[in-house]
């Protein structure tokens, strides 16, 4: 099977420097195992996106000289493949139609189950939320280490279909990355608490497991400081060479100064080392 990386963003905003360290860490990670690096939108959730986004999104990537290897695949065309997942669990009994409504959850945010047997009298069909075993979850992580989580008690059963009908965000994620052949899955660590969430989908959909390395994410005190070293964030102002290098040392990459974007790339491609990516961010 061919090592195939990807990355995804949300067209909510600009690319910031955070999103830039996902991009280059992912590229980076697949291309140096001479892997295919994907782009895919998340545009699954209209209410939240800036008209625009997702174009000055692609075309910043392409200032860095990032490009798919794939045609972009959109999460706003893929609505068939999350409903047929949906059906395939509904209909195995994996997953259930509950009508609680988001007042009517505990403090806790883990749901108490109560439409599990059944939509209780008086209630109406909302959302869709999926059955977890009262069980540990446990992966490796090629960056944090080793990670366990018992999803039943850290949020119990959850949503994969919204009550705007909406697929939920960890449905559509795992659908993707199946659909996309994504072997491995390089991101922000603000996206770790998601991955025994998706892990446990994939067995439930019998979709295989990639595997995971989340980096640190440019915190938002730090992203300030960033982004006037940067002269703006967004870091659409900034050359490019100069962000590229500001990434690859916030990733503990040692990569000397070039003159030219052809050659730092040449240079970190070379030089690329997961090892080296810290755990937790630092200033730089
Ligand atoms: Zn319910």
């Amino acid at each position: 099977m061919i090592r195939t990386g990807r990355f995804a963003p949300s067209p909510t905003g600009e690319l910031h420097f955070g999103s830039l360290i996902a991009a280059v860490a992912s590229y980076l990670q697949v291309k140096s195992g001479s892997g295919r690096w994907l782009v895919r939108v998340e545009d699954i959730d209209p209410p939240r996106e800036v008209p625009g986004s997702a174009e000055r999104i692609l075309r910043d990537l392409q200032r860095f000289g990032l490009q798919s290897d794939q045609p972009v695949l959109y999460q706003s065309e893929r609505t068939e493949a999350y409903e047929a997942a949906i059906r395939q669990l509904l209909d195995s009994r994996q997953a259930y139609w509950c009508g609680c409504s988001r007042s009517e959850l505990p403090a806790s945010g883990v749901y108490p189950g109560t439409c599990r047997t059944g939509l209780p009298p008086g209630k109406k069909s909302r959302s869709i939320r999926l059955r977890v075993r009262d069980e540990p979850i446990g992966f490796t992580d090629l960056v944090q280490g080793p990670v366990r989580e018992n999803l039943a008690e850290s949020v119990g059963d959850f949503i994969i279909r919204r009550a705007d009908g909406l697929a939920a965000y960890q449905l559509a994620v795992v659908v993707d990355d199946a659909f996309q052949e994504v072997t491995e899955v390089v991101r922000g660590a603000d996206l770790l608490g998601s991955t025994t969430r998706q892990i446990y989908l994939q067995r439930c959909l019998g979709l295989p497991t990639p595997i995971y390395a989340h980096h640190p994410v440019a915190l938002a005190s730090d992203g300030t400081k960033l982004g006037k070293r940067l002269g703006s964030d967004p870091i659409a102002a900034a050359s490019p060479q100069r962000a590229l290098e500001l990434a690859l040392r916030f990733l503990g990459q040692s990569c000397p100064p070039q003159p030219e974007l052809p050659e730092l790339w040449h240079q970190a491609l070379e030089n690329w080392q997961l090892a080296k990516v810290p755990r937790t961010a630092f200033t730089l």
